[in-house]
């Protein structure tokens, strides 16, 4: 496991700098196991079970790096700096904002998207969710400005549908009808505004756009728009 000085560790989930966290680890406002330590040169051993086990200001640690969290994302807000909105990551505590590594986005949904994202400090994780060798599935409920033709789903299909603008056609999509004007696909890659460009090829409109499944970990039903819950081992099974 990674072994961190304890001032490190927590100028590095951004409880402050070297000089701030060595201040009130001295003043004994940090335990490990319920034992005050207050040297913060000494070094720990960074599990997924630290938060259980370290105590900081009164509060239980925040999740130790490596963590990967899933969030219910809202309309209305942005995965990227480079478009107008509040950002997601003003959805997650303050602290978690100045982590270093930062927690970031697994691939991005747009603005007007909502449904699951999933976000993490781990780049080895987050690389192997996104690669395309991987073909990690990704799900979404897509309402539709008008009725569907009846040909989507053979198109959608054949692995040949070429979006304007691209080289490569697009890998096969499975899609299934659920109305006239809803249905579920079901993507093996993540183009720029896919799913938007994939019903414009095919003549139509996505009115709503909203993610359900990825892998298959699914959004739980009781997590609301704007919230978010640390993945276990389980969940990121389910992604892999
Ligand atoms: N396809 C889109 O068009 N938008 C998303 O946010 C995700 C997939």
């Amino acid at each position: 496991a990674l072994n961190l000085r304890l001032d490190r560790l927590l100028a590095n989930l951004g409880y402050g700098s070297r000089r701030e966290v060595q201040g009130f680890v001295h003043a004994g406002l940090v335990t490990l196991d319920s034992k005050i330590i207050d040297d913060a040169d000494q070094r720990i051993a960074v599990t997924p079970d630290l938060s259980q086990r370290m105590v900081v200001r009164g509060r239980p640690l925040d999740p130790p790096p490596g963590v990967a969290l899933m969030l219910h994302k809202p309309l209305g807000v942005t995965c990227s700096h480079k478009e107008v909105g509040p950002l997601v990551y003003s959805l997650l505590p303050d602290r978690w904002r100045r982590r270093d590594p930062a927690i970031s986005t697994v691939g991005r949904l747009d603005k007007e998207t909502s449904g699951l994202l999933l976000l993490t400090d781990d780049g080895a994780l987050l690389h192997r969710i996104i690669s395309p060798k991987n073909h990690v599935p990704k799900r979404y409920r897509v309402t539709l400005e008008r009725p569907l033709r009846g040909d989507e789903t053979a198109r959608f299909a054949a692995g040949t549908l070429l979006l304007e603008g691209d080289e490569k056609p697009l890998l096969p999509a499975e899609m299934e009808v659920v109305s006239p004007t809803q249905a579920i696909v079901t993507l093996h890659e993540g183009r720029y505004h896919q799913v938007r460009r994939m019903f414009a090829a095919v003549g139509n409109h996505v009115a709503a756009l909203h993610r359900d499944r990825i892998g298959q970990l699914a959004l739980p039903d009781d997590l609301a728009p704007g919230r978010y819950r640390i993945l276990g081992e389980a969940d990121l099974a389910a992604v892999l």
